[in-house]
């Protein structure tokens, strides 16, 4: 699953770096919006009801309940009298043998018996919004029992399970068993199956189910409804499923542990106008694919699956269409979309068919079905979904139109589109044994998919771009004394959305990197290849692929026990800080747990059982020698070189998961600014990232990281630039409290970037990079009052408003912002009048078109309608409740006092916040972390700390609170230490600012 809730978070941190920069908004932000326009199109209806909705009339299967009559008055009366008194007979029954009748209280289940293959026949009516199915369950006994446990939430049976044995035709006798009585274990989501005699070991059971339930209309999980508009404005419904990690168990009852493998048949009964889609394509002749089902109806019979876990069955009816390819190996790729967008699939269609390509040719392993669709969902919570062979998206993670989508949008198309694909392997042909290993799935399709994009797109440096995206993040993260480690035991299944998060994929991704640079490409593959090929159509554990990489690191020459290394990145959280210093003709390395604000209250929650120490494979490159030289680094301190280079260079790329420091920087700096060429851009970034993070924490002074940021006026190349722009931001956001301080910040940063500013042209041309370089340097020079863009963008806007002259794609943050800063609140109601009068179906309900109108309406102008809007975000009609909290964040991350509108308003409405958000996995972290995040003075972090004492309970989120105290004391620390020397630095190396415009700020 790649999650665009984590990408909304990130993008969220980066963008609240940017004080008023609309730079860097990485795609998976803005899907927020797509439903927040949902709710504004309703309104604009004045709530009108819809057109009719596709779906047939609802016909039950033979041996489902029959449907409801129309009655007579008074035969309803008497239905009901009866229908009461039965249900309180039955409710005494049931009280009376529940508590005697249900003695199992696991999570788990008791895998007395193992499902060998389901027989699934599903029903769904989109319009009654109701399913109905049957489901038969092959089962091997494997410990006598004589009763059955299965999962099962918001169904009900329609007629008594029943249980056969399987029979040969030589057997005479057969078994007379049934079920004698069902009961729920609500709590564990399951129902036991009381039999009427025991389960013989080694036997095969058919138990067969018959069950009805209703769509999901609440939530995106389960069989849910998705509804879209079509381009004739009519509303079409369709039914769609998202079983990971426990709703397969809302669809159809089953044994929903990703252990528990089987084979998949499936019989889906839908209207005439309807598709229905599932894992596998339809049967073939000699066998019928379709056949008619009543009235309108069709039963579509589709191929049984390869063994699989239920948490990867998927299946859909919708009336999309598709667009095909085939792959060199014959394997079709289908994109399904609705009509009206199908011309926007075709970036993910090549890049899919080629990613297919490419994987089969790295895992060595053919990809084993004979069809992969990717189907973009209007309603879909993550960002996109795995399941096997019939992946599911959102629209922003697969649609792009060119010249309309930015070029930020299809780098993310790209990346989701590899990240499932990685999963086809990694995860669905071998998948995790228990989610405790959710990490290494996630960690490893989020460092893959960097890997088949860049055999995709070579000129997109998406290697150099994983550093600033991925590692980054998860450093920053990570250096909090309230982080946690990556493998954490999880035994309750409510427990596994928490593992969902940035330390799982970010981190999780950044090691595995880390792994394959130190082991070298060829001997991971090889690991990757045996494990993939031995496990394969089963489950495994972390700890079987960290023995397929010693076992390939043994055949491949030097033997490293994979398993000892890694553990010590996976057991303890944080990460380790190497001192390169020079002593006597030698280089020494000291390693030590790196912590950005070590003065930080130290964690409760967890321990280390390494005594925070790290097996590191530290790498290097010195003045003498521009050859990498790596060392598998264990003790404390180690001599890692003799002789004495004017500089050395660690974690070269920054491959590693870890921060270098030197008693070298002079010489480094001095390097930088005489010829930054001799490091990598990669290296230069590396650099960059660690010693503000060292000014930061105390291991250099402050001076030096800016000392190094004078080398920037030479930088032409996009990581390093955005990484240091990301950089200086933090002295700005914690400046921004001194009037005089802030202005010499801003004309710092002009200064230094206005070789790039005033280069990069307007004209959306160039390659990739060229574009992301140009978006965010010119969002840059905006933002901060550059006079020459500032005109420039104005001039653009203005074209915009007189002339309805597009804006190109990739400038439409910077140019509306320009105009909304500088024209005030006419342009701010020119845009808002945009934005909600878009009259072409399909660009409105797009949120990638859209998003950066609404991101920029609530982002950089407080007016009485950003604050009515937050006021909405509490209101379920007007602001799905999924999309509140990022609206909050947005709110927050304006800089016109938004930090502090969004305070008041959710600490007035925190109750509501915990009952709606606290048991739900990324909410109530993000939310913590927008209404505190930029707080820098002390009575601030008073007002934070009163605050949470008096609310130290958030659910999911009591983590972050930790989290932010922490961050915000740093902050309040760095001011307090830091701000007079950095503001004289500031007042000696800011002398020639470019030209600005009058700040408004
Ligand atoms: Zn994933």
């Amino acid at each position: 699953m790649r999650g665009t809730r984590i990408m909304a978070d990130r993008a969220y941190r980066k963008i609240t770096q940017d004080l008023a920069d609309p730079r860097d908004f990485p795609a998976g932000s803005s899907d927020s919006e797509l439903e927040i326009f949902h709710d504004l199109d309703m309104e604009e209806d004045g709530g009108r009801d819809r057109m009719p909705r596709g779906g047939g009339k609802y016909e039950m299967m033979e041996d489902s309940a029959p449907p409801p009559k129309s009655v007579s008055k008074i035969t309803a009366v008497i239905i009901v009298s009866c229908v009461v008194l039965a249900i309180i007979i039955i409710a005494i029954v049931v009280a009376v043998y529940v508590p005697s009748g249900v003695p199992y209280t696991s999570i788990r289940l008791p895998l007395n018996v193992i499902p060998q293959t389901y027989d699934i026949f599903l029903h769904p009516n989109l319009t009654t919004e109701e399913f109905a199915g049957t489901v038969t369950i092959q089962l091997k006994v494997v410990q006598e029992t004589s009763s059955v446990i299965v999962h099962m939430k918001d169904l009900k049976f329609t007629r008594t399970p029943e249980i056969t044995p399987v029979v040969s035709k030589r057997d005479t006798v057969t078994q007379d068993i049934r079920v004698k009585d069902t009961a729920p274990i609500n709590d564990l989501e399951m129902m036991y199956l009381e039999l009427s005699q025991e389960l013989q070991v080694g036997m095969l059971y058919n138990l067969k189910m018959s069950f009805s339930g209703q769509l999901n209309s609440e939530g995106l999980d389960g069989f849910y409804k998705s509804v879209y508009k079509a381009a004739n404005g009519e509303e079409r419904v369709i039914a769609t499923t998202h079983f990971e990690p426990t709703a397969a168990r809302k669809a159809f009852p089953c044994l929903d542990e990703p252990e528990l493998k089987a084979n998949f048949t499936m019989k889906i009964v839908r209207d005439k106008m309807h598709k229905a889609l599932f894992n596998m394509p339809l049967v073939e002749p000699p066998l019928v694919a379709s056949t008619n089902y009543g009235d309108n109806l069709m039963q579509d019979n589709f191929q049984t699956t390869v063994k699989m876990s239920s948490y990867l069955v998927a299946f859909i009816v919708c009336d999309f269409d598709f667009r095909s390819n085939t792959t060199t190996t014959g394997k079709e790729v289908r994109v399904y979309a609705p009509s009206d967008t199908i011309d926007e699939v075709e970036v993910a269609l090549s890049a899919g068919t080629k990613i297919l390509e490419y994987y089969e040719e790295y895992f060595s392993v053919p990809y084993p079905l004979p069809k992969q669709d990717m189907v973009a969902i209007p309603d879909f919570a993550a960002g996109a979904m795995e399941n096997w062979g019939l992946i599911t998206y959102r629209l922003t993670a697969l649609l792009y139109k060119e010249g309309v989508t930015s070029e930020r949008n299809k780098q993310w198309v790209c990346i989701v589109v590899a990240h499932e694909l990685a999963h086809q392997w990694f995860g669905n042909l071998v998948t995790m044994e228990w989610w405790n290993d959710l990490w290494l799935n996630e960690g490893f399709a989020s460092y893959v998919e960097y890997i088949g994009t860049n055999h995709t797109y070579p000129e997109w440096k998406m290697l150099d771009q994983f550093i600033y995206l991925t590692t980054q993040e998860a450093l920053v993260e990570d250096s909090l004394s309230n982080s946690h480690p990556i493998s954490v035991p999880v035994t309750d299944p409510n427990e596994i959305n928490e593992l969902f998060d940035g330390i799982s994929y970010d981190k999780g991704a950044s090691i595995i990197r880390m792994l394959e640079n130190f082991l070298t490409p060829d001997v991971f593959r090889q690991g990757l290849t045996d494990y993939l090929t031995r496990h394969q159509y089963g489950n495994a554990r972390t700890d079987d692929l960290w023995e397929a990489m010693t076992k390939s690191s043994e055949t491949n020459g030097e033997k490293v026990n994979v398993k000892e290394v890694m553990d010590t990145w996976t057991l303890q959280m944080g990460y380790p800080v190497v001192t390169l210093s020079r002593k006597g003709g030698n280089i020494t390395a000291t390693q030590e747990r790196f912590l950005i604000y070590p003065e930080g209250e130290p964690s409760t929650e967890f321990t280390s059982p390494f005594g925070y120490k790290w097996q590191i494979p530290l790498t290097f490159i010195t003045s003498d020698n521009s050859k990498q030289e790596t060392k598998l680094m264990k003790e404390d301190t180690e001599t890692v070189l003799k002789g004495n280079p004017t500089w050395i260079k660690g974690n070269v790329d920054v491959a590693g998961f870890y921060r270098v420091n030197y008693d070298s920087w002079d010489a480094i700096i001095h390097t930088l600014k005489t010829n930054h060429n001799e490091f990598t851009s990669a290296d230069r970034t590396g650099l960059i990232d660690d010693v503000f993070h060292f000014g930061r924490s105390g291991h250099v002074s402050q001076i030096t990281a800016l000392d190094m940021s004078l080398y920037l006026k030479n930088e032409t190349d996009y990581v390093p630039t955005v990484t240091a722009i990301s950089n200086l931001k933090y002295i700005g956001k914690v400046l921004l409290g001194d009037e005089n301080g802030y202005k010499l910040y801003k004309d710092y940063i002009l200064q230094q970037f206005d070789h790039l500013i005033s280069n990069v042209g307007w004209e959306d041309v160039g390659d990739h990079l060229q574009k992301f370089m140009r978006s965010s340097v010119l969002s840059l020079g905006v933002s901060y009052g550059h006079e020459d863009a500032t005109k420039k963008s104005l001039e653009i806007f203005n074209k915009w408003k007189t002339d309805s002259e597009e804006v190109s794609a990739n400038l439409k943050d910077t140019v509306y912002y320009s105009g909304i800063r500088n024209n005030g609140n006419d342009a701010w109601d020119f845009v808002w009048d945009k934005y909600v009068n878009e009259t072409i179906p399909s660009e409105k309900k797009r949120s990638c078109m859209l998003s950066p109108r609404l991101k920029i309406l609530l982002s950089y102008h407080i007016c009485l309608f950003v604050i009515r809007y937050l006021a909405w975000s509490l209101d379920e009609k007007k602001i799905r409740s999924q999309d509140t909290v990022s609206v909050v964040s947005q709110i927050a991350g304006n800089p016109f006092r938004g930090r502090e509108l969004v305070w008041d308003f959710v600490t007035k409405n925190w109750q509501t916040f915990l009952d709606r958000y606290s048991t739900g996995s990324f909410e109530m972290d993000n939310l913590i972390t927008a209404m505190t995040t930029g707080f820098s003075e002390r009575s601030d972090l008073e007002k934070i700390e009163t605050f949470f004492a008096a609310n130290p309970d958030a659910g999911s989120g009591t983590r972050a609170i930790k989290q932010a105290i922490e961050a915000v004391n740093m902050n309040v620390a760095w001011v307090e230490a830091h701000k007079e020397e950095v503001i004289d630095w500031l007042s000696q190396n800011a002398q020639n600012p470019p030209r600005m415009v009058r700040d408004r700020l």
